[in-house]
């Protein structure tokens, strides 16, 4: 009922551009369409936004006011719990155990973030300064105010559509930021609902801004946008980059949360059962497609032929298919144009070298189905070592000492997250300070919650989303001076 509402919405929302479809990728069916709303849309949005904000509807409200209509967001995601899950796996495919997972950390984002609202707070300070005469002090009162951005773009991938935007938006209401809320031109759907129930709760009219469109015109438009004073971007190193230029404008700020190619490394002392299943896990869950899937392992030698072997027996057993499907533990890859991606990566390295212990092939059925591949014999100098893939697509490698993992694990551009497998825990802690990368887990992968920081180092990121960090990111400092 609410899945077939949004599918028509969207078809309903005004555009000027090209009509965009969206597929189905278990079926690769057209499930709907919409019209990209270009570079106008965004124009017209930016001045709902300011105007919005320089009225205080919701930037002047106390922050206890703000808390409450975000509890009540909250509480209707929670309502709409199972219309949240059916829309997202309709429209990427997601098994259904994970779209009705994530739904409830959605929620959660609002109330984390609603309890923010009222501890938005400076700092005072004590100050005496020399005055004209050298002798003598002046007395000040100095202090900071935490001041909302005003207008900010937030713009964010298909992999986690409902996620993405709570994990934005959530932050900047707290804030008190007006917004332009820009998802994946191929998952827009679950967006339309959380706008109806953002505007249901009670947030008032041009604070949350929904656009729908094309990167390459509606997010482009966002972010060289003169009005807009702050971009949070989810995506991919090259969009970030292309972000960072268009912003230049007016030096607009920018947080980026980018891709990976995060290493994890196994020690003969793991415990290997836990470390197979949580390296597995950490790669083919979802297809591959997150952000801080550990996409290069490496192994310490003794037992690497044990763990080769151990991951390639849960990559096998792992069923691919529909949310429809029992007892399906993966979806398919999100688009055509993703597919080809990676068999391309794939392809590459077969003919370079690179040796297939599993998959290496698309599976043999509808669908942007790849088998989930391990890849074996493969050099730092190929592009599937180095490039993020965002696909079921692992490099294994063996290392015989602590000195060569790190080296090997930081021998890459990005820095979003890495793994430690061990039991020696003197290891686990003196690796952590080692591996260069923002989210470091030891004996575990693909943890996350809302309450800790988590950004990435190198070319994964600017700044950080979650945790207090993650508020912190859409206010400004102000400092303030008064001579008493
Ligand atoms: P993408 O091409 O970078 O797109 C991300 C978002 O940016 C989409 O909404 C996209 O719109 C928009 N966009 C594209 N070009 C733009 C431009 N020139 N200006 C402004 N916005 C633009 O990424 P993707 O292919 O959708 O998603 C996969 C990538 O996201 C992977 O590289 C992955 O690592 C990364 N990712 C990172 C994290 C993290 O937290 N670090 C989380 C999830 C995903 P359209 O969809 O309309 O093109
Ligand atoms: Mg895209």
């Amino acid at each position: 009922m609410t899945l077939q509402s949004v599918l028509d919405e969207i078809r309903e929302r005004p555009g000027t551009g090209d009509v965009i479809p969206i597929i189905d990728p278990v079926t690769e069916e057209q499930i709907t369409e919409f019209t990209d709303c270009g570079a106008e849309a965004v124009d017209d949005a930016v001045t709902r936004a300011r105007a919005s904000f320089d009225a205080g509807v919701w930037s002047g409200l106390p922050g206890r006011e703000r808390a409450k209509i975000m509890w009540r967001i909250a509480d209707l995601i929670d309502e709409h719990a199972a219309d949240f899950a059916e829309i997202d796996s309709a429209n990427t495919g997601m098994m259904k155990l994970q779209s009705e997972m994530v739904v409830p950390t959605c929620a959660e984002f609002f109330r984390y973030y609603a309890g923010w609202c009222s501890k938005i707070n400076g700092t005072a300070y004590d100050v005496k300064t020399t005055g004209i005469a050298a002798d003598s002090y002046v007395d000040l009162h100095a202090y900071t105010l935490k001041e909302p951005y005003g207008v900010v773009g937030l713009i964010f991938p298909w992999n986690g559509p409902i996620f993405n935007a709570c994990a934005k938006i959530a932050p900047a209401l707290a804030a008190g930021c007006s917004s332009l809320v820009k998802p994946a031109e191929e998952t827009p759907l679950s967006a339309l609902l959380l706008d109806r129930l953002i505007h249901q709760a009670g947030v008032p009219e041009g604070v949350v801004n929904l656009i729908t469109g094309y990167g390459h015109t509606a997010g482009a438009a966002i972010s060289a946008h003169p009005g807009v004073e702050k971009v949070a971007f989810t995506g991919s190193t090259e969009v970030g980059k292309e972000i960072v230029r268009a912003s230049a404008g007016n030096l607009k700020k920018v947080m980026l949360e980018l891709g990976g190619k995060s290493p994890v490394l196994i020690f003969d002392d793991a415990n290997l059962d836990q470390a197979i299943f949580g390296a597995a896990m950490g790669i083919f869950v979802h297809s591959g497609q997150g952000c801080v899937c550990g996409s290069r392992i490496f192994v310490q030698r003794g037992v690497y032929d044990r763990v080769v072997e151990g991951i390639a027996g849960v990559a096998n057993f792992m069923k691919y298919g529909g949310p429809s499907e029992e007892g399906v533990m993966s979806g398919p890859l999100i688009s055509a144009k993703q597919l080809d991606r990676v068999m391309g990566f794939i392809d590459e390295g077969k003919r370079d070298g690179a040796e297939v212990v599993t998959g290496g092939h698309r599976l043999d059925r509808k669908g942007y189905f790849v088998h989930p591949t391990i890849l074996t014999n493969v050099d730092p100098g190929m592009r599937l070592y180095r490039q993020e893939i965002f696909g079921p697509v692992v490099s294994i490698i063996p290392f015989d000492d602590e000195d060569e993992a790190i080296a090997m694990a930081n021998d890459t551009d990005y820095g979003l997250a890495g793994t430690v497998w061990t039991t020696n825990i003197s290891r686990g802690h003196r690796l952590v300070k080692r591996l260069q990368a923002g989210s470091v887990q030891i004996n575990c992968q693909l943890i996350f919650d809302h309450d800790v920081p988590f950004g990435g180092y190198k070319q994964s990121g600017w700044g950080h989303e979650f945790g207090k960090e993650g508020l912190e990111g859409y206010l400004k400092t102000k400092s303030v001076w008064a001579q008493l």
